[in-house]
């Protein structure tokens, strides 16, 4: 389905960007470009191409930023979006069928980009249900799907990574491939993306010259890369390649004095779980406008990197069991350094983590999309983070992500102002995916 783009030109830019970068430290954001479109490995169904559908009066936030376009109208055919703009210059076709939206906000469908099924198998429909129709599942096999793929009920379109890549021994082995050299890395990489994977998720005990390895190989093979990291700076594996940075945790030791950095590095490396209690203790004193972390913004600015802070799994509040005043802190300091890193122009985007401490089961989208406004974010910086900015991190900005005459009908329809209110975004009313009104699941 993506044939030309995997096509002999782009091999072969591909593969001449993989051998220089290592060398001359290409910057990725220009290989970036160059990647295909990735694909979704559901079958989802489409639109009927002879039925039109016209959605009027609404708010329409049309994922670009610009602003808001009150009294919109939005044409559907089959599985596209034939026109959108003010109501008064779109010609809605007769015969069409009339969707009055007034006192409602038309956006783009979400796009989640680090979700995690667990084996909750329902949190699909639920999530589709609350808006989502894309997501990304950074770290599971690829076979962990296979039962929601079969079953007839719609689901988000899927975009898979396979387990993620680690080192033994692994804090997820159930999630995980272990590769140890630079031979198992690459026919890993081949191997999943054969299978269907359309990015690779690098795990935290992965040292830093696999990391350079993996990402030069999925560059090759089309894909992006994107990290948990603990035990590697993120300084030094955003320069090795990386495309993205999943949790915001990810930085911590990049921002810590360089003593303090390596303690907590051998802290993991020998027990995995170090992680936990020593994250915070290292952002408890994290300061967001520090000279590191200005100079680690300019460095994620300047690779194009894309950010997945995942605030809702890290949320601790004064108050509540087990906080304590270094938890309080700590997850107060990585708040306002997302915030600081997003007036800095670093690439914010949306990742729910699924299962979070202040979220009841399929709201975590709706609760992560609230602490980025907490954190700075203004709402329709949040909504392009969660729409537009989460397509082009998953490569599928080419028909996905905004609401744009010739684009794929992902649609959502929202009670009230998000602009005014991002809680608004709790209130789903309906979901259009690829041209098809979703029922409700029961
Ligand atoms: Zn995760």
């Amino acid at each position: 389905m993506i044939q030309w783009s995997r096509g002999h030109l782009f091999a072969h830019l591909a593969s001449v960007w993989a051998r220089t970068s290592t060398s001359f430290r290409t910057a990725p954001s220009r290989a970036r470009a160059l990647l295909p479109p990735a694909a979704e490995v559901n079958a989802v169904a489409r639109g009927d191409a002879a039925r039109t559908v016209a959605i009027i009066g609404a708010t329409l936030i049309d994922g670009r930023g610009g602003p808001a376009l009150p009294n919109a109208a939005v044409v559907v055919r089959g599985d596209r979006i034939v026109a959108a703009g003010a109501r008064d210059a779109v010609d809605v076709p007769l015969g069409a069928e009339i969707v009055e939206a007034a006192g409602q906000t038309l956006l783009p469908g979400l796009i989640d980009a680090h979700f995690h099924l667990d084996g909750d198998n329902g949190l699909l429909a639920l999530y589709l249900k609350h808006g989502v129709t894309s997501l990304r599942d950074p770290g599971a096999w690829i076979e962990a799907y296979d039962a929601a793929r079969a079953t007839p009920v719609p689901i988000p379109r899927l975009f898979l990574t396979g387990p993620h890549l680690d080192w033994p021994p692994p804090a997820y082995p159930s999630d995980a491939m272990l590769v140890r050299d630079p031979v198992e890395a690459r026919r890993a990489v081949d191997d999943l993306v054969t299978r269907g994977a359309s990015g690779i998720k690098i795990y935290f005990r992965l040292p830093l010259g696999m990391i350079e390895v993996v990402t030069a190989a999925a560059h090759e093979r089309g894909v992006i890369t994107t990290a948990h990291l603990e035990t590697v700076d993120a300084r030094d594996a955003v320069r090795a390649g990386l495309d993205g940075v999943e949790h915001v945790t990810s930085f911590g030791q990049s921002l810590v004095p360089p003593r303090e950095a390596e303690r907590y590095r051998q802290a993991v490396i020998a027990d995995n779980s170090a992680r936990r209690n020593g994250r915070y203790q290292m952002w408890s004193g994290i300061v967001a406008d520090s000279p590191p972390a200005v100079e680690l913004m300019e460095l994620l600015v300047s690779r194009s990197t894309f950010v997945t802070p995942t605030l809702a799994i890290f949320e601790r509040r004064a108050g509540e069991e087990g906080a304590s005043e270094a938890y309080v802190r700590g997850f107060a300091n990585m708040m306002a350094f997302v915030g600081a890193a997003r007036r800095a122009g670093v690439r914010i985007v949306v990742g729910s983590h699924s299962s979070v401490p202040h979220a009841e089961r399929g709201r975590a989208y709706q609760r992560e999309i609230e602490l980025l406004v907490e954190s700075g974010l203004t709402p329709m910086e949040t909504l392009v983070a969660g729409t537009l900015e989460s397509a082009r991190f998953l490569q599928i900005a080419d028909r996905l992500g905004s609401v744009e005459r010739g684009k794929v009908a992902d649609l959502i329809l929202v009670d009230g102002d998000p602009l005014k209110d991002i809680s608004a975004m709790r209130r789903v009313k309906r979901v259009m995916l690829n041209g098809l009104w979703v029922e409700p699941p029961p």
